[in-house]
């Protein structure tokens, strides 16, 4: 490793230091040497996205895109959350609280956080998009409304980024179920497939669901973005604008009652907040589309940082409350 290398691993230890201890607005980017007022004033102002990297989140600035291949080797057993029913793993603390019959904590935790609801909108939020205009189908079951979104989607060439797909990935799952999980876009095995969350990130959530008692088939997966972006970079906000309308119009034909944030870029796409951090909203309940909104790490960052897992489970027993608490 030369010295600029060993200087950048440094750097980048230590943002992602100060990022976890919350410190926001450390970043390599010039545009943190101003303060945030003057960009919210300037987003404002423009109407128009915080720049890039205005605050980036060093804990994700390395995730890949969503079912993107992690690195490679074996995943440790400490990776994964425990299958439906049994216990966590000895690392995640039991649920708070006595245990009702079936296992889900009696306490707070059981009832719907509706004093910690939060609104969706925060400084920094980004104008809608102008393609905001693709609608759910009012008529018809769940299914059914599902499809016609697909057809109307089509062979899309909406984006730049339908000449380097292989597949368009739409979504998978249950298309009346009550809980949805939202990634970033499709990673390289998920190209291939046309499945959302089928390389290791996805074997991982497909463990994260069934620790909550739920099946893959019980939920609905799909992604902010439908087509795999080039060498698995993050998605262009000229491609999110466009693409975003049919993740919106999926979800009013679902309408799922919980819907699960994978990662920052789907957070933050869904929370209309650029400059948020997954570390500061994860674990919180928001009003959206009808739903209750709960971000949460991405696997593919749990893969490469296993004791995050521990904040994931936490977030997934307040999924699992909240779905209880029907
Ligand atoms: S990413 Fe979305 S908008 Fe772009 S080509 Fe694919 S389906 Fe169409």
């Amino acid at each position: 490793m030369t010295d600029r290398e060993q200087l950048e691993a440094h750097l980048q230890a230590h943002l992602e230091f100060f990022r976890e201890l919350g410190v926001e607005g450390v970043s390599r980017d010039p545009v943190w040497r101003r303060r945030a007022g003057d960009v919210a004033a300037d987003v404002g102002a423009a109407g128009a996205t915080a720049p890039a990297g205005a605050e980036a989140d060093a804990a994700e600035a390395s995730e890949p895109a969503a079912g993107a291949s992690p690195p490679a080797g074996p995943a440790p057993p400490a990776d994964v959350p425990p299958p439906a029913g049994s216990a966590p793993p000895a690392d995640v603390p039991p649920p708070a609280g006595p245990a009702s019959a079936a296992g889900v904590p009696a306490s707070s935790e059981m009832a719907p956080p509706s004093a910690d609801v939060v609104p969706p909108l925060a400084s920094g939020a980004v104008a809608l998009s102008m393609f905001d205009r693709v609608e759910a189908p009012a008529d018809g079951s769940p299914p059914e409304r599902l499809a016609q979104v697909r057809e109307q989607l089509g062979p899309c060439t909406r984006c730049k980024l339908h000449s380097g797909r292989t597949t368009l990935v739409f979504g998978v799952g249950n298309p009346d179920a009550d809980l949805m999980f939202v990634g970033e876009a499709p990673g390289r095995d998920e190209d291939r497939e046309g499945i959302p969350f089928v390389g290791r990130a996805g074997q991982l959530l497909t463990r994260i669901i069934e620790a909550i008692d739920l099946r893959r088939d019980d939920v609905y997966i799909a992604n902010v973005i439908k087509c795999r972006p080039p060498d698995n970079r993050n998605p262009e906000p000229d491609e999110v604008q466009t693409c975003e309308p049919y993740l919106f119009a999926q979800i009013d034909c679902i309408r799922p009652r919980v819907i699960v944030a994978l990662g920052s870029f789907a957070a933050r796409t869904l929370l209309r907040d650029e400059r948020t951090s997954i570390t500061r909203v994860r674990g919180k309940v928001f009003a959206f589309r009808g739903a209750q909104l709960i971000p949460t790490f991405h696997p593919a960052f749990l893969l490469r940082s296993p004791d995050r897992k521990r904040e994931v489970w936490e977030d997934m027993k307040l999924v699992r409350s909240l779905l209880r608490a029907g």
